[in-house]
């Protein structure tokens, strides 16, 4: 269900930009960071993905996720790691336990392509409108 609501919450925000922007007739696709320790599966966010667009601006747009790994930094020891998974949050180096997460929750949008409403090249070109006096 959480991948549902990430995947709404995707489509909402393509949906406001493509508004603001103006022009556009459709979404082809969307990249997507999806952090490692973000709890998004992303097999199962690409479903929901697909069946949540349909009938939306974004219908048949591709959802690309990039996984980022999770790293991890020791307050005491300045150490970074790769968290893993399951994460490892203590200090491989210090066994402390005030970490600081760097990367890893990510969930965020970078980058859409869509296409607006260019006229064809042979559309014939805007006529005149007719003032009323
Ligand atoms: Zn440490």
């Amino acid at each position: 269900m959480h991948e549902m609501s990430v995947a709404l919450a995707v489509i909402d925000q393509v949906e406001t930009a493509a508004a603001e922007a103006g022009d556009v007739t459709a979404v082809r696709s969307v990249r997507l960071q999806v952090g490692e320790l973000a709890g998004v599966v992303p097999d199962s966010l690409t479903f929901c993905f697909e069946l949540a667009c349909a009938g939306t601006l974004l219908e048949g747009a591709e959802l690309v996720t990039e996984a980022v790994p999770g790293r991890a930094r020791c307050t005491a020891c300045a150490h970074e790691w790769a968290v893993g998974m399951p994460p490892r949050l203590t200090c491989p180096a210090c066994d402390g336990t005030r970490t600081d997460l760097l990367t890893g929750r990510e969930l965020q949008i970078v980058g859409v392509r869509w296409e607006d409403g260019a006229p064809p090249p042979h559309a014939p070109t805007r006529a005149p409108i007719p003032e009323e006096c």
